[in-house]
């Protein structure tokens, strides 16, 4: 199952939301992240895997 790069979100496959770059198909799970996907490319590619989403322990 095709992984939201952006949010780390399973995305189902036939998601129309997703844009081919370097031979490789990415999958969203909304517009937003599509674009910030798109903005910000070079954060994203290369990515293998999910970045640890801090703990907020405030509160
Ligand atoms: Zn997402």
């Amino acid at each position: 199952m095709p992984i939201d790069p952006v949010c780390w979100m399973h995305v189902d496959r036939n998601s129309e939301i997703r844009t081919e770059y370097s031979g490789q198909t990415y999958y969203f799970c909304s517009l937003r992240c599509k674009q910030e996907f798109e903005k910000n490319l070079k954060n994203y590619l290369g990515v293998k895997s999910p970045m640890k989403m801090p703990e907020n322990g405030t509160g």
